[in-house]
């Protein structure tokens, strides 16, 4: 089990640690640390990039997987010959903060979408720097004509600069919150300080300002579901 430093800072981007287990699979060579600062892909939000060295080697690191027993994986390319050990973690700065930005913004979309009286249900979200949307469960009817006024919300809320707070509930305060703990865990609940919330292992910034002009490009209905992309405007796609 790899400790997840990530869940506590999201702008550590250096740290320690030792690599416990050097090995590879299918998807390439992989090391394991005790403890990792990398993000590992999911909840819709991209792995951390960045590199992972020692005075012997530089192992590069390209993608990041969590795997159901808790173990985070570090997929790349090594130069020089990897050995176990203490090592340095370095992540890429600018593609974390993007991602936490893009992540944070879907949260904060969820608030808008309640302020504003919508109908629909948050259901995942696919934050990645290309075609981010936010799906909901829930039809809307000529749904662009929320565009205009949903923009006009979660940009007041960007300059209400509200917190974003992060809470380990246990098990009965969880299912208050309509979530799941894991089994002897604490569950990970994640809002923008007085509005909606939900249960969440992301990266998030610390306050709705730090977002910048939020667009929001679009509400598409299909299936039974909504989905509602936006864009971050200080990141041009
Ligand atoms: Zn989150």
């Amino acid at each position: 089990m790899t400790e997840l430093l990530y869940l506590n800072d999201t702008y550590l981007f250096q740290a320690q640690a030792n690599i416990v287990e050097i090995s590879n699979d299918e998807f390439g060579d992989y090391v394991v640390l005790d403890q990792t600062i990398f993000y590992p892909q999911g909840g819709g939000q991209p792995a951390d990039n960045g590199s992972i060295n020692a005075d012997n080697f530089s192992f590069k690191v390209s993608h990041v997987v969590l795997t159901p027993e808790s173990e985070v994986r570090h997929y790349g390319e090594s130069s020089g010959d990897l050995v176990e050990g203490e090592v340095n973690l370095n992540v890429d700065e600018s593609r974390r903060v993007h991602n936490a930005k893009l992540h944070s913004a879907g949260h904060l979309l969820d608030c808008a979408v309640a302020e504003l009286g919508l109908k629909i249900k948050p259901t995942k979200g696919f934050h990645f720097p290309v075609g981010t949307y936010v799906e909901y469960e829930g039809v809307l009817e000529n749904g662009n004509q929320y565009k205009g006024p949903l923009e006009v919300i979660i940009n007041r809320m960007v300059e209400d600069d509200i917190p974003i707070v992060v809470k380990d509930l246990d098990s009965k305060e969880a299912e208050k919150e309509g979530i799941k703990a894991p089994e002897g865990k604490s569950a990970r609940f994640v809002e923008f300080e007085g509005h909606v919330g939900c249960g969440c292992g992301g990266t998030h910034i610390d306050s709705s300002k730090g977002l910048g002009r939020i667009v929001i490009r679009k509400l598409k209905s299909k299936k039974g579901n909504t989905k509602i992309s936006y864009a971050l405007e200080d990141y041009p796609i």
